[in-house]
């Protein structure tokens, strides 16, 4: 039995807070852990931001349902999922994913929460667990699936190198040259074809 674990952004939608940075005209919340590697202080900084401009969980999820998901990404998805069960795995916010969900016909997404006061304010963050995309997987594996997994980032290859299959998708050139061995595709249509082939 086979399960497709897909990371979010950069496959399926743009970057949240990069999209959210221009949305929200907030340019400071370009920031990503390229410039801070400590992600929880990132995130604190983050929401000591959205503080700043009086931004609570409702005029986020508002800003965030301006952005939609990569254009053939609701298709590919469709696709995949007539076919087999897929899951997205990733390291955002339940709170911010869910209008792109609601985008993508409310997909199964395992990602963390935010702490939301009743006045809307985000008070804090939960991390579910540590390397959260290769937990999943191995924890996926351990109640008998295959997994296959695709995703454009450092974070993902943990969960692709311990796949039956695993691929890069839009990725960076740098990512793509360290790891010759993972197949990269540019394209939904032939992510969708290198995924059927390891289904069976
Ligand atoms: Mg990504």
């Amino acid at each position: 039995m086979n399960v497709v674990c897909l990371d979010m952004e950069g496959v399926l939608v743009p970057e949240i807070w990069i999209a959210f940075a221009e949305a929200s005209g907030i340019p400071e919340l370009k920031r990503t852990t390229r410039d801070e590697p400590d992600y929880d202080k990132l995130m604190r900084w983050r929401l000591d931001i959205l503080k700043e401009h009086g931004l609570g969980i409702r005029e986020i999820q508002d800003t965030i349902a301006k952005i939609d998901p990569l254009p053939g990404a609701k298709e590919f998805l469709d696709a995949l999922r007539r076919e087999t069960q897929a899951i997205i795995l990733s390291d955002t916010f339940e709170q911010f994913a869910k209008p792109l969900m609601e985008k993508l016909d409310w997909p199964t997404i395992f990602c963390n929460t935010l702490e939301v006061a009743d006045s809307g304010e985000i008070t804090g963050f939960r991390m579910r667990c540590p390397q959260s995309k290769l937990t999943t997987v191995r924890g996926l594996q351990s109640i008998g699936y295959d997994t296959i997994a695709a995703g454009d980032s450092f974070n993902d290859l943990g969960m692709i190198q311990a796949s039956k299959a695993g691929f890069l998708f839009k990725s960076t050139d740098a990512i793509k040259a360290d790891h010759p061995e993972v197949p990269a595709y540019e394209e939904f249509g032939d992510l969708l074809q290198a995924i059927r082939a390891a289904l069976d």
